[in-house]
């Protein structure tokens, strides 16, 4: 096991070591679900800290792991399971084929295009597509559904042999991948060098704003190296000749996510979004150290409510459960120091998942059915991105009497 090394220099600007704004302990690595015969063995544990960079602005972790840590092939994320992410993906999907006029000659190209769910769109109409996927499970069922899917992580190296194919992408997905990327750098001019002359990259992940207004620091982890502002964005995009030409806001997409357009630097005028976004960003405070500084603070104050809440509900032997064992479940239990001894077990629809164990607070992971052969009292809901979709599938859990527990922006009992 390699050890997690400090970060010396900004990741995007290489400018002087990031400023440290908050600390959520040593925390094990949160996708790492622990199998039913390894739970004797202790989990290793990581730093995790968040710093900001006072020259370009980017948040990202001070310390990090090595690549192969994190993307390994226990990695359990299937993306088709998330009802919402599949329509928002369909709707991006039109939007595109339209606005871009795609047809048999275009080619689109995904990077970390996961299971194909997306891609898979533009090949029922009939437009090329090429997925890159380092990921071998996800990558062998893209291929079983008929998308094309490069095995290899994606960088300027793969973009160049990719040109020398004679491959050119009319447009560039990049969904929720950027923040894992160690090199952004190299991840950015791949794009630069892949993408036609009149391309359109889009990239789309939450962003810092929505995790600082609502309390998000459960999307910290160490599989997160950054945490993107459209003004580190900006300053990355312009750095590889892309030019940011449009912002679009998605409050209710996994906290709150900005989907980026970047066009080769006067390819095309940006719309005014941009300007608008910038301008906000900045009214927020999120090009200056101040506004992080006090965030800190802020998150220790969630903490000790949720602890405390839990605590009592257990004192008044109520039984709690929690609903999803994604990776910032186990930032918010590890963080808060909750375990086995507050919540009985987690449930989960992804059959990937069950039968293991949340990493470090060793909750057991449960089919969803689990809740109403149990009932318990109140169900935590660590998918709380995702609240209004579990609360509605969980309409018979709750008309039998249970309560939700929303732990973000305040604990809330529901
Ligand atoms: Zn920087």
């Amino acid at each position: 096991m390699s050890l997690a090394t400090e970060v010396t220099s900004c990741r995007s600007c290489g400018g002087e070591r990031p400023r440290p704004f908050l600390s959520l302990g040593a925390t094990p690595i949160a996708n790492r679900l622990v199998r039913a015969d390894a739970l004797d063995a202790v989990d290793p544990s990581f730093p995790l800290e968040v710093g900001f960079c006072e020259s370009c602005a980017l948040v990202q972790l001070t310390h990090v792991l090595p690549a192969d840590q994190i993307f390994d092939e226990d990695y359990p994320y299937f993306s088709s399971f998330s009802d919402m992410l599949v329509r928002h993906a369909e709707k991006h999907v039109i939007d595109l084929i339209e606005s871009r006029n795609l047809g048999p000659d275009s080619l689109v190209v995904e990077v970390a295009s996961n299971d194909g769910y997306l891609l898979k769109a533009f090949v029922e109409r009939g437009i090329p597509v090429l997925g890159v996927e380092p990921t071998p499970g996800p990558a062998a069922a893209a291929r079983e559904i008929g998308v094309p899917t490069r095995e290899e992580f994606f960088g300027a190296e793969l973009a160049q042999r990719l040109v020398d194919e004679g491959l050119r992408a009319d447009v560039i997905i990049a969904n929720n991948v950027m923040a894992h990327v160690p090199d952004l750098n190299s991840f950015v001019e791949g794009f630069s060098l892949l993408l036609k002359d009149d391309g359109v990259v889009s990239v789309e992940n939450p962003g810092v704003g929505a995790l600082l207004a609502h309390n998000e620091f459960d999307t910290v982890y160490h599989e997160h190296f950054c945490y993107f502002s459209t003004i580190a964005v900006e300053a990355l995009m312009r750095r590889h000749g892309l030019e940011l030409v449009g912002v679009t806001e998605f409050p209710e997409l996994h906290g709150g996510t900005l989907r980026w357009r970047m066009g080769r630097a006067g390819a095309a005028a940006p719309d005014d979004s941009v300007a608008r976004v910038l301008a906000a960003e900045r009214a927020a405070g999120l090009d200056s150290f101040e506004r992080y500084g006090s965030f800190g603070a802020e998150v220790s104050e969630l903490q000790g409510e949720l602890r405390a809440l839990l605590t009592d509900l257990k004192a008044q032997g109520k039984t709690i459960a929690a609903y999803g064992a994604a990776a910032k479940g186990a930032t918010l239990l590890n963080s808060t120091g909750i375990n086995t001894e507050l919540i009985d077990f987690v449930v989960d629809r992804n059959v990937h998942k069950q039968g293991k164990y949340m990493p470090g607070a060793r909750l057991p992971i449960l089919p969803a059915e689990a809740l109403q052969e149990r009932q318990p009292d109140y169900l935590l809901l660590l998918a709380w991105n995702v609240k209004n979709e579990i609360m509605a599938q969980q309409a018979e859990y709750a008309a039998r009497g249970g309560k939700f527990i929303v732990p973000v922006p305040r604990p809330v009992v529901l």
